[in-house]
């Protein structure tokens, strides 16, 4: 039987890196998606037939109720309201192992204490220790991740006098914890220790978190996703159990390579994300970064006529047309110019929108042909030839000031040249600054034309043009 389980266990291993491998490309993502599942879904049934379950009861309720919340927030949640649920779901992860970690050490409390010291007893202890640190700063993190994202707090980072010296202090006390509990673990007092270690945990995610702007959560999303994968890492050794350990490592060696990545596209490090309060400093949002000049508006009938003259035209879509679902619309504004005889592309940006990817998952639902979405890196060295950029509710990604204004809070960001293209239309609903909350001088360039209104109005109103024409 244990063999039995063991193979089941790197049959599942082996669909979580197979359906990992394919999520890198939108052809195999859904797929991939399905045959990790089909892993956990191997690796779930094992676990309930391995162990020597007294009663299911509360797992048959606890099943239920988890696949009900799964199945209703899949169905349910806006794609726009997914970033935030994604940090959500990290969050409930952290709780997870957090929970593990506290169970187990309770459980070795109360009944017959830890006994002799030996090398298995040691990673137990370790194990049990970081299951609640990781897990406690991840869940209550990904909380703050979570409230700033779905706009329950403010997303402007919160920043007081002194504050990395307090979270040093506090991660200085869970590890001072650490110490003392896995030195003398039965000891009666060190259930308190062990207790405090998981609420200077939780104040610690709290902390660390809030100092975070809301332009640099994709980042943090991402690295609380590789915490919630160590954190069940974890567990998986506090419970002795090879697929938690297996999958705990896969999402947390993801998660830091996807971080890495983010930082990359903002041309950031990661200290600097997490320590320099982002976006806090008065002047560096809103108003003011001294934009300045004429905007000059156009109707979607006149937009028509250049378009229709067009012979290259790129899409560089962001948040608002997720906001405004218009991705169909602009699917069928695509093939119109491309059957019109302009070379059609979709210029991604890694940020755009709220969460890595969200662009591509709106395209793709919309079918765009796999061989016109490009890269930021792809599109940029030849832009100066293209006809039209069609920004789509993109703000951020598309601002001058990141390459212009060393004063400016997004400079070295990397960014989608649109300004650099023959004309460049851009497609929202009023002048207002994007998630950085920074103005943006693209808007006041010589060759940028404001067509404003809701981008699946303003885009179907293209369409109209194009077809009764
Ligand atoms: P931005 O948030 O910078 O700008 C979106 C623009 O869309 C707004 O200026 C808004 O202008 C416009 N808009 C909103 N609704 C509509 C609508 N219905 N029709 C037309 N336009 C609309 O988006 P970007 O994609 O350019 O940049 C993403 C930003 O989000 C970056 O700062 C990034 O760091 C951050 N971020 C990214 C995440 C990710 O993983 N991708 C996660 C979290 C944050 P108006 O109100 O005038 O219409």
């Amino acid at each position: 039987m244990s063999n039995l389980i063991v193979i089941c266990y790197m049959v599942a291993a082996v669909l979580f890196i197979y359906g990992l491998k394919m999520l890198s490309k939108p052809t195999t993502a859904v797929r991939g998606n399905l045959i990790s599942a089909v892993g956990m879904l191997i690796a779930i049934a094992v676990t309930l037939i391995d162990r020597s379950i007294v009663s299911y009861e509360w797992i048959i309720i606890g099943g239920i109720i988890g696949a009900l919340i799964g199945a209703t927030a899949a169905v349910r949640v806006p794609m726009t309201s997914m970033p935030g649920f994604v940090a959500f779901f990290n969050g409930t992860g952290g709780l997870a192992s957090f929970l593990v970690g506290w169970s187990d050490y309770h459980m070795h409390f109360t009944r017959d204490g830890y006994g002799a010291h030996d090398l298995d007893k040691l990673v137990l202890l370790l194990a049990t220790y970081l299951a609640v640190l990781i897990g406690g700063v991840t869940f209550s993190g990904s909380m703050i991740a979570y409230a700033k994202l779905e706009e329950k707090m403010g997303s402007k980072p919160i920043l007081f006098k002194g504050q990395q010296i307090v979270n040093a202090l506090i991660l200085g006390g869970a590890l001072v914890c650490g110490v003392i509990y896995v030195w003398i673990p039965d000891a009666p007092a060190v259930y308190g220790v062990f207790a405090i270690t998981g609420v200077l945990a939780l104040i610690l995610g709290v902390l660390v978190t809030i100092p975070i702007g809301g332009a640099d959560m994709p980042v943090v999303i991402s690295l609380l996703n590789s915490y919630s994968g160590m954190a069940a890492c974890a567990s998986g050794f506090v419970l002795n159990n090879t697929v938690l350990i297996v999958a705990g490592s896969l999402v947390g060696a993801s998660g830091i390579i996807l971080t890495s990545i983010m930082c990359k596209a903002m041309n950031r490090s990661l200290a600097n994300v997490l320590f320099s309060g982002f976006g806090a400093a008065e002047g560096s949002l809103g108003g003011g970064g001294g934009a300045q000049g004429e905007v000059k508006a156009l109707s979607p009938e006149d937009a028509y006529y250049v378009l229709e003259a067009a012979s290259s035209v790129v899409f560089v879509p962001g948040y608002g047309m997720a906001v405004a679902q218009a991705q169909h619309v602009v699917r069928e504004l695509g093939d119109l110019l491309q059957h019109n005889g302009a070379d059609v592309k979709y210029a991604i940006h890694p940020v755009a929108g709220r969460m890595p990817g969200h662009m591509n998952v709106l395209l793709a639902e919309a079918n765009v042909p796999y061989e016109q979405l490009a890269e930021m890196d792809d599109v940029n060295p030849t832009i100066d030839t293209v006809d039209v950029c069609i920004v789509i509710g993109a703000n951020d990604v598309v601002n001058p000031a990141a390459r212009e204004d060393p004063s400016s809070s997004i400079y070295g960001m990397p960014i989608i040249n649109v300004d650099f293209a023959r004309t460049c239309f851009v497609i929202k609903r009023s002048m207002r600054s994007g998630f950085a909350g920074i103005e943006n001088p693209l808007f006041y360039k010589e060759n940028t034309r404001m067509v404003f209104g809701d981008a699946k109005q303003v885009v179907g109103a293209l369409v109209e043009q194009f077809k009764s024409a």
